[in-house]
C-alpha cells in the first residue's frame, strides 16, 4: 500500500493572520481596548468584551497587537473574573 501523504498540519490561523494583516496595513481604522487588549473598530465606543471605554489609538501600539494576536496560541481570558 502506497501510504506517502502530503499532509500539512498548518497551526495557523489563516483567517486571523489576515484580519491581522488588514489591522497591520491601516492602523488609522483600529484602536485597541485598554482593558483586555481587544482590537476595535475606532467607531466602537464601548469594547463589547470587557465594557470598557479606555482605548489605546496608538498606530504602533496597534500594529503591535494585532502581529502579537496573529501568531500566538489563543489565550483564553477570564473576564468574569472582572466582576
Ligand atoms: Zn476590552
Amino acid at each position: 500500500m502506497n501510504s506517502e501523504e502530503e499532509g500539512y498540519n498548518v497551526n495557523f490561523d489563516l483567517e486571523r493572520l489576515t484580519s491581522a494583516l488588514e489591522i497591520v496595513l491601516e492602523p488609522k481604522f483600529y484602536k485597541v481596548c485598554e482593558g483586555c487588549d481587544s482590537i476595535l473598530f475606532k467607531k466602537t465606543i464601548i469594547c463589547p468584551s470587557c465594557k470598557s471605554y479606555r482605548f489605546n489609538e496608538s498606530e504602533g501600539y496597534i500594529i503591535n497587537t494585532a502581529t502579537e494576536l496573529a501568531f500566538e496560541e489563543k489565550k483564553s481570558v477570564i473576564q468574569d473574573d472582572l466582576y
